[in-house]
């Protein structure tokens, strides 16, 4: 007889009670894109494990999504056909359904009467809009598992942070106990459970496999895994000292996996603390990629405006709001910006740095989208200039990260007061003068426009 996981189990939460069919348990991916190390697909096959029932896993395809590019399309299909080949290996079904999963998901679900679904947390407002809706007409149960967070979401606060400084204890009381090994997915042996003939339904179950990079990086999870054991070994104990210098290549390069699921950060938190490397070589690594990263889903998960003006703290609101009017040197529009036509080089080679390479150095994204705050009209054309162009260019765009991320720099979300200055108020300033201290401005440009 089975039995149930509770490493797993306390990472999942019930959505919705209902009647439970006779097919298999379906696990509609979105977020966590990966057929390894993914507590969601784990939970699904424990329960139809559990049940003697078949297993399917679903995606939903839409034409448009948040502004995603053709870049980023082919980004994701060739990492979900290297994990439709890994399921394949474990006996595990998996179709593509090309239709809004809210009005695709109920209809197809009915069809093979599913036992359940479940599905991965994601704390962005569409996906959070589509399981609502979904709730309404799926007839079988619903489930979330956090794949996501180390410690999932809505269990390590159940209220938006003030900031890193509030989340982090909250974090380091639970993350020994969090932060375990996960469980390896299983041959399936219930099969598909479902009788009935696929080409009735609307999806399709082929994915061509490519090799082909897309901005310089192989997609899928095969080459995530591979790519975290690289940085780990090789410049993981150099991460502390060269994180914040853009000439370096001292950030992980991590995010577009981390990003599309390709990666779990649980499996990459694990081999960091691993290393052999002193603990002070590795926390500050943590500290990015799970105090960060997992503030960035508590901000998106508990405000709803974590994309505007209206979601910026209070001592924000007040400051950009009495520097509303103040006199802007430069203001430009959006195809300015795009083009990287303004009048500071190092802005234009940051822009050009990200429309080439999908990709911005993490200190330099700050620069850019304060910049950016300071050459428009208002705080509110900043915001959405600045999403656009990020959720645009970078491979990593529409992230949780990118919208705290912006809104720190723009909004001061998760920051304090600074002195006040024209434009910015009390929101903390930064500009070229200071780059130039952190690192070889001329070098970093003249590199970029040499690429
Ligand atoms: C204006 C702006 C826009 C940003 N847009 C995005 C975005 O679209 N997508 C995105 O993933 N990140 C975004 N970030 C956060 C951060 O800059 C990136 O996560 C990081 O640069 C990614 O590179 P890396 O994987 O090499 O990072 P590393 O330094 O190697 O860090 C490892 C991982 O830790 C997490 N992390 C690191 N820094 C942060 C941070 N400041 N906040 C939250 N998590 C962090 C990320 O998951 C990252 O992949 C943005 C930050 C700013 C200021």
């Amino acid at each position: 007889m089975e039995r149930r996981n509770s490493d797993m189990e306390r990472r999942c939460r019930r959505l919705k009670n209902g009647r439970p069919g006779e097919g298999p348990v379906v696990y509609w991916v979105s977020r966590d894109q990966r057929a390894t190390d993914n507590w969601a697909l784990l939970w699904a096959q424990q329960e139809a494990i559990i049940q003697q029932k078949g297993l399917l896993v679903v995606f939903c395809l839409i034409p448009e999504y948040l502004g995603a590019t053709s870049v980023h399309y082919a980004f994701m299909l060739n990492g979900m056909a290297v994990m439709r080949e890994k399921l394949a290996e474990l006996q595990i079904p998996f179709v593509l359904l090309e239709e809004s999963p809210h009005e695709i998901l109920p209809r197809f679900l009915r069809q093979i009467d599913a036992h359940v679904l479940v599905t991965d947390f994601d704390p962005l407002r569409i996906k959070r809009q589509w399981k609502q809706q979904l709730l309404k007409d799926v007839v079988a149960p619903v489930y979330e598992v956090d794949a996501h967070n180390v410690i999932p979401a809505w269990l390590v606060s159940d209220k938006k942070e003030y900031a890193a400084y509030t989340l982090r204890p909250k974090i380091q009381r639970l993350l020994d106990d969090y932060l375990t090994e996960l469980p390896e997915l299983r041959v399936h042996p219930f099969g598909l459970g479902y009788s009935g003939d696929f080409s009735q339904l609307p999806c399709r179950t082929e994915l061509g496999i490519t090799q082909q990079k897309v901005l310089d990086l192989i997609a899928g999870e095969v080459a995530g895994l591979d790519a975290a054991q690289l940085f780990v070994n090789s410049r993981l104990a150099e991460y502390a000292e060269n994180r914040n210098n853009p000439c370096i290549d001292g950030q992980s390069g991590l995010s577009p996996y981390l990003h599309f699921g390709h990666l779990s950060p649980q499996r990459l938190a694990l081999l960091a603390s691993r290393s052999e490397l002193s603990g002070e070589k590795i926390e500050p690594f943590l500290e990015e990629l799970i105090v960060r990263r997992e503030l960035s889903d508590n901000f998106c998960l508990y405000e709803p405006q974590y994309d505007a003006f209206a979601g910026f703290p209070e001592w924000a609101q007040k400051t950009l709001n009495e520097h509303r009017n103040d006199p802007r040197e430069y203001v430009y529009s959006l195809q300015d910006l795009e083009a990287g036509e303004t009048h500071e080089q190092l802005w234009n080679a940051c822009q050009i740095d990200l429309v080439r390479h999908g990709k911005l150095h993490g200190y330099l994204r700050m620069y850019w989208a304060k910049k950016i705050l300071e050459w428009t009209s208002d705080p509110e054309t900043a915001m959405e200039y600045a999403i656009t162009l990020n959720d645009r260019y970078s491979l990593d765009g529409r992230d949780p990260n990118g919208y705290t991320g912006i809104a720190w720099s723009i909004g001061g979300v998760h920051d304090r007061a600074w002195r006040e200055r024209p434009v910015f108020g009390k929101i903390r300033y930064m500009n070229e003068a200071g780059c130039r201290r952190k690192f070889d401005v001329p070098g970093y440009i003249a590199s970029v426009l040499s690429k």
